[in-house]
């Protein structure tokens, strides 16, 4: 079963993920806020007129839809959200850690939970960076681990 992507910008026909589709060489048709995509070259064709192109760059370029509907963007716009310094990155695996508790209690995990974890790791890791350079080595070992 192949899942609708978008529809065409002129016939409103639906265009399947993974099928070819047209977008308009004129930067402004592909701006976010138009942002045509045409079904065909005929669709690309019938948008021509209504906004007054002319010249010879004006062109329909075949793209390829995404194998599946609008995800990408979907990930991205919580990545985005979720982003922060460095400092604050999330150092477990968050998927990982939600599997283990899930599968071994049932239970759900809150956000906050990774947030947790990972100034515990950071705590661990200083202290095993300490140990190390106090021990004069350039590698942190399994011993350095409090
Ligand atoms: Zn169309
Ligand atoms: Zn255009």
């Amino acid at each position: 079963m192949r899942e609708v992507w978008r529809k065409c910008s002129s016939c409103k026909k639906d265009i399947y993920c993974g099928s070819t589709y047209q977008v308009c060489s004129i930067s402004t048709c592909r701006a976010k806020a138009t942002n045509y995509v045409f079904c065909s070259v005929a669709c690309w064709d019938l948008h021509v007129p209504i906004e007054r192109h002319r010249g010879d760059d004006v062109a329909a370029i075949e793209k390829r839809a995404p194998q599946h509907p609008e995800v990408e963007r979907e990930a991205k716009r919580v990545i985005v959200t979720e982003s922060s310094p460095i400092e604050d990155e999330i150092l477990v695996v968050v998927s990982k850690v939600k599997k283990y508790i899930s599968e071994k209690s049932g239970m759900n995990t809150s956000a906050d939970v990774m947030n947790a974890l990972t100034s515990r790791v950071q705590r661990i890791c200083d202290r095993a960076i300490e140990e190390a350079r106090r021990s004069g080595r350039k590698t942190v070992m399994d011993r350095d681990i409090p």
